[in-house]
């Protein structure tokens, strides 16, 4: 969705608004959603937020343009884009559903666009299949950190988003620079003899611990988001502490 306001200047400003939060996501410039009529043969240049001249496009054009970007950063899929190339317009006009954040895992090498806002009142109110986010983003069943990565939000269709370490991206340039946000390793990515493991030691060690129920209540939140490989100095240091917790019935760690 786009909200207009204006600014303490009196310009008008356009902003897209979360899908999922209802927060800001990012402000629009006038050269990203102007478009000419079809119609019109004439070349027109439009200044874009660089002052640059841009030449106006069709709007089919246009969204032909901007499909596969927008599918990048997962805010299109390939129903919706092939719905819109029947239709010849999107669910708000020139730009898909908009979502608070956009982060690449640089781990796995994903870009993913989510809602963030995971404590926000609307978030915690809005239903997918009948289940507000409250009760299944916030499940005790769903940990905080699996092997997959840290939960940090949700995507357009209700899915789960976790990451293992996120840089987030720039949303205005939506370019994955190098300098666009600081790199943050989730939960035990943080402690450099984790991450310097294999990715299959790494979740041999992250489902074994979660495994162990003594353990578990000894640290609590710390096992859920695995923070607490952070007490430890190595991996056996972690393993030993890990298996002295070990009830009949479960298996120790390696
Ligand atoms: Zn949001």
């Amino acid at each position: 969705m786009i909200r207009y306001t204006r600014g303490t200047d009196g310009a008008e400003i356009m902003k897209e608004v979360c899908v999922i939060c209802g927060e800001d996501a990012n402000t629009l410039h006038i050269a990203e959603v102007a478009v000419k009529p079809d119609l019109d043969n004439r070349v027109l240049l439009i200044k874009d937020r660089n002052d640059s001249d841009q030449t106006m496009k069709k709007k089919r054009e246009r969204l032909d343009e901007q499909t596969a970007s927008f599918i990048a950063q997962g805010r299109m899929d390939s129903t919706d884009a092939s719905e819109f190339r029947t239709k010849g317009e999107l669910k708000f006009g020139m730009k898909p559903e908009a979502l608070c954040s956009m982060s690449i895992d640089i781990i796995t090498g994903v870009t993913r666009s989510f809602c963030y806002r995971t404590d926000n009142a609307k978030f915690l109110a809005k239903t997918f299949s009948g289940t507000t986010l409250s009760a299944s983003f916030h499940a005790s069943s769903e940990e905080i950190h699996t092997s997959v990565g840290k939960k940090v939000g949700i995507d357009r269709k209700g899915n789960i988003i976790r990451m293992k370490a996120e840089k987030k991206v720039d949303m205005i340039d939506k370019i994955a620079k190098e300098d666009a946000g600081d790199l943050e390793y989730k939960g035990p990515l943080a402690t450099t003899w984790f991450r310097a493991l294999r990715t299959a030691q790494q979740t041999y060690l992250i489902e074994g611990a979660q495994s162990i129920r003594a353990y578990v209540e000894r640290y609590g939140i710390l096992v859920k988001d695995m923070s607490v490989v952070a007490r430890y100095r190595n991996r056996a240091e972690f393993v030993d502490a890990v298996n002295n917790d070990v009830a009949r019935g479960e298996t120790s760690l390696r």
